[in-house]
């Protein structure tokens, strides 16, 4: 199956480089990430004539910002033709780009250890919903 390489690239990133903060993997891809003030967007992804950058809310928490980035780190290994500028509203539309990028987001969330107690309600959502690509 497909989706199966996203689970693969995000274990062997976690082997490579020792980490599954996907803050430092972005660093060490030569992935910007800005954070911004957005409104309603939760993040986005750009590949822009091969510079990559990933947006962040800066109003998000703490996991629920990591879970975007994880979201949209697995966005930089999808093979886009021509330059793409992503806007996430929600992160599950039920598409296959979109399930590509929540497997590989779920397989490096699901690697950490979760504080439940510290969980704001936007985190649960998102943890939820990708507890759904777990076992894709
Ligand atoms: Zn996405």
């Amino acid at each position: 199956m497909k989706e199966d390489i996203f689970r693969r690239i995000a274990n062997n990133l976690i082997v490579t480089y020792g980490t599954n903060d996907p803050f430092k993997l972005a660093k060490y891809l030569n992935i910007q990430v800005l954070y911004l003030d957005f409104k309603s967007w939760l993040g986005m992804f750009s590949n822009i004539n091969g510079v990559r950058t990933i947006f962040i809310n800066n109003n998000l928490s703490k996991v629920s910002q990591i879970v975007v980035c994880d979201h949209e780190l697995g966005h930089s290994f999808q093979p886009f033709k021509e330059s793409v500028f992503m806007k996430e509203k929600f992160l599950f539309e039920n598409n296959r780009i979109e399930a590509e990028a929540n497997i590989f987001a779920a397989t490096l969330i699901f690697s950490r250890d979760i504080d439940e107690a510290e969980l704001t309600e936007t985190d649960k959502m998102l943890l939820r919903n990708l507890e759904k690509y777990k076992l894709y």
